[in-house]
């Protein structure tokens, strides 16, 4: 196919290879680009995952390689002003809790116009973003934010669920994540950390490596959320579908294990005009990794950030507000 959509990863540990991985298998995409914090790799014909990956690994960053790589410690800043991209999915850590705005306003002064998607989690962080809404808009950017599993996936379907109530009384998101071994996912581990208590975001960020290896021996691997501050509760305040007190969202992650310990699940509990209190449970498969729940929305934002884009329409939508499309 032709006018396949040109896009960039931003952040290329544990969701930035899968997103690699997963858009080798896509016809309508085909990735261009990509970012670590030491470097980047442009290749307007389009990245070998395998080349990027390997090289990752074993010499730490994607500017070893060879075809179009490019060692810098200003690797957004430089892929931004150089690369011919459409849509860039920013698999960035968010630490510290501001990293994602900030970056978000180097694209705003770049004066660089597409699409922009994250996979954000934190209410906080996410008001951040909600506040650049009008600079967005002026700059031509169109961003989805909140479009990863949770908030995400599953925050779109508590909004599509909610369509058979007259009242919303709560939406409760349980995820059960799997993962082998931490240190392909930092950043998320990092983040889930942050939200324990006696945690915070600061302490969660300047734990070594070593520590969080101590504080994981600790739980044997696993952590327990609840009462998490998660964006789901904003995004379907802001679409009007219940208050942001109304939505919960907790889980259990393993560490050390990559089946699941729980089925993630979104319950939305309402009542019908007629009266009735129902309750619509929507399932996530236990076969599905998160990386496929993170990454596979996160495309369908980006193929629907890039229609809107097309047809004129900038600034700042979340995943509640409008469907991802199916990317072949
Ligand atoms: P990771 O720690 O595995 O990788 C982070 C990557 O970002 C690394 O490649 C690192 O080099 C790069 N990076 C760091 N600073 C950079 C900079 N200044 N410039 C360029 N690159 C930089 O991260 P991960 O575990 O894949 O998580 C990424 C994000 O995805 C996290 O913020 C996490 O919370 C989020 N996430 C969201 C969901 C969801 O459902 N919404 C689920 C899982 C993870």
């Amino acid at each position: 196919m032709t006018n396949k959509i040109r896009v960039g990863v931003l952040g290329f540990g544990g969701l930035g290879q899968a997103a690699a991985r997963l858009l080798a298998q896509k016809q309508e995409m085909i990735l261009v680009a990509a970012a670590d914090k030491d470097g980047y790799v442009y290749d307007s014909n389009g990245l070998n995952e395998d080349v990027c990956i390997k090289t990752y690994y074993e010499k730490g960053s994607v500017g070893h390689v060879e075809a179009g790589g490019l060692l810098t410690n200003q690797s957004i800043n430089e892929l931004i002003s150089k690369a011919d991209v459409d849509g860039y999915f920013l698999a960035l850590p968010n630490l510290p809790n501001n990293f994602m705005a900030d970056v978000t306003r180097q694209f705003i002064n770049s004066g660089w116009q597409g699409v922009l998607v994250d996979a954000l989690k934190r209410t906080s962080a996410m008001e951040q973003i909600l506040a650049l809404k009008d600079e967005l808009q002026a700059a031509g950017i169109t961003y989805m934010t909140g479009c990863g599993a949770t908030p995400g996936l599953l925050t779109a379907a508590a909004a599509i669920a909610s369509q058979s109530y007259a009242e919303i009384h709560s939406v409760k998101i349980t995820f059960g994540v799997g993962i082998a071994n931490w240190e392909a996912y930092r950043a998320t581990i990092r983040e889930d950390i942050a939200h324990l208590p006696g945690f915070n975001v600061e302490k969660a960020r300047s734990m070594t490596d070593a520590e969080v290896e101590a504080f994981l021996d600790k739980t044997n691997g696993i952590l327990t959320l609840e009462n998490m501050e998660h964006a789901d509760d904003i995004m379907l305040e802001l679409a009007g579908i219940c208050r942001r007190d109304q939505v919960t969202v907790g889980g259990v992650v393993d560490t050390r294990n990559a089946k699941k310990p729980l089925s993630t699940n979104v319950e939305v509990t309402g009542r019908t005009f007629e009266g009735k209190i129902s309750t619509h449970t929507f399932t996530l498969g236990d076969e599905t990794s998160m990386a496929a729940n993170v990454c596979g929305p996160a495309f369908g934002y980006l193929k629907t950030g890039v229609s809107l884009q097309r047809r004129g329409m900038c600034g700042l939508f979340t995943a509640t507000e409008v469907m991802p499309q199916f990317v072949r």
